[in-house]
């Protein structure tokens, strides 16, 4: 007989020991974890001590790592639980196929792609923190997950605050959206500043802590390059339709503006389970253990215009936009392996932005995308480009 009780929800995350998976893992605890989840697939790379417990904590039924040299750790540390072991990209092909109504796609870079299209694909509910699947792969992207019959919610908190206020019956009347940006530790440097700067400063956040390249690309404004073409295609604007402002407090989230004039705000402090939750729970509201804004104490908002001399990366968005196609794949491949070589060393902070502006310049002509094969092609091209280049 049924117990009256409804079935734990199944759910996959892929890039389970990450930033926005460890948030993930966290709002789950705080909803009732194993009792009111039933977690399918988790995923991560070379953290396999990390990954291992979290199986063993939420009764994964899979566990992979995208690193085949990782196998065999991942397998001894699981030997004796039930949970299955995968590793590499066949491993990840196979957490994608694995029962799941929702998957939180957190997987950094465009390696996250090909198993949240396989997960699309198969018709799960998309919980987005990877952007770079709308970058690379834009209307291709969101055509898979409509055709698989599921959900794109997104996680990145910007989108997140946009979906929270885009009213549906009110997009006939929508004028603009505006992304917030904090702006990133160097805010206020001149290019001079910037072209010495180490990892260590530019990974400082100011008011997010995130993973490595994210706020890395936060401190070059190459996240929100990446967020304007993300936007473009999660809510099918025109890139006119698209404007950044520097907020440095990063209260608002992003804004929503209407023909009439009114704009419309999400607010929150920034930690983004907030966002995780929303995605979770969609259209619910979960009772989370966020800090509450307290506006007695907040004293002040400000915005200041973006400045694309000192933060090019934006610029870079625009004519990505503006030539449409393949070129977020481009610009997304590109930025990827100038983000790298920064961080190894191999050049300075200001060459990520020049790098990838030079390989989009030379590959501007290359066709629209018909397929995947198109935009994985365009990547490879893009990063043998960079690669040449950045040496
Ligand atoms: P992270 O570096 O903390 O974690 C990345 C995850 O991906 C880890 O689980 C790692 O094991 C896995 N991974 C790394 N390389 C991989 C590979 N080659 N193949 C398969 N898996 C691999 O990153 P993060 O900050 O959690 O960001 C994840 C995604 O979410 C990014 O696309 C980022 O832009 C986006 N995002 C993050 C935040 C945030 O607050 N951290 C906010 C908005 C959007
Ligand atoms: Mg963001």
């Amino acid at each position: 007989m049924a117990s009256g009780k409804p079935a734990p929800r199944r759910l996959t995350i892929f890039g389970a020991t990450g930033s926005i998976g460890q948030n993930t893992l966290d709002v789950i605890r705080h909803l009732g974890g194993r009792e009111t989840f039933d977690i399918g697939a988790l995923t991560g790379n070379g953290n396999v001590a990390l990954l291992a417990a979290q199986a063993c904590e939420v009764g994964a039924r899979m566990a992979v790592t995208a690193s085949d040299r990782h196998y065999g750790e991942l397998k001894d540390a699981l030997a004796g639980t039930g949970i299955a072991v995968a590793a590499g990209k066949s491993g990840l092909a196979e957490a994608a196929e694995i029962e799941a109504d929702w998957v939180m796609a957190a997987i950094v870079g465009t390696a996250g792609l090909a198993p949240t299209l396989a997960a699309a694909r198969r018709g799960a509910d998309i919980a987005l923190a990877n952007k770079e699947c709308l970058v690379s792969a834009g209307d291709l992207f969101v055509k898979a997950v409509k055709a698989g019959g599921g959900r794109l919610l997104p996680v990145d908190s910007e989108h997140n605050a946009i979906f929270q206020v885009l009213e549906e019956n009110q997009r006939h009347a929508l004028e603009r959206v505006i992304l917030t940006a904090s702006g990133g530790p160097f805010r206020t440097f001149s290019r001079e500043e910037m072209a010495g700067v180490t990892v260590e400063t530019a990974r400082a956040h100011p008011n997010w802590s995130m993973g490595l390249k994210i706020s890395i690309d936060s401190a070059s404004m190459f996240n929100k390059a990446l967020e304007m073409i993300e936007a473009r295609h999660l809510f099918d604007l025109t890139p006119e339709q698209i404007e950044v402002i520097v907020h440095p407090q990063s209260v608002i989230h992003s804004m929503v503006g209407y023909k009439d004039g009114s704009v419309l705000a999400q607010l929150g402090a920034p930690d983004m389970r907030t966002a995780i939750g929303y995605a979770l729970t969609f259209p619910h509201r979960p009772s989370l253990p966020i800090e509450r804004l307290d506006f007695a104490n907040l004293s002040r908002l400000d915005f200041e215009a973006p400045d694309e001399e000192r933060f090019p990366a934006l610029r870079l968005a625009r004519i990505a936009m503006a030539r449409g196609g393949v070129q977020g794949a481009v610009l997304n491949a590109a930025k990827e392996m100038a983000l790298q070589a920064f961080i190894d060393g191999r050049v300075g902070f200001l060459t990520m932005a020049r790098g990838t502006g030079e390989v989009m310049d030379r590959l501007g002509h290359l066709a629209p995308a018909a397929t995947m094969d198109d935009v994985f092609a365009a990547d490879e091209e893009a990063r043998r480009l960079a690669a040449g280049l950045l040496n």
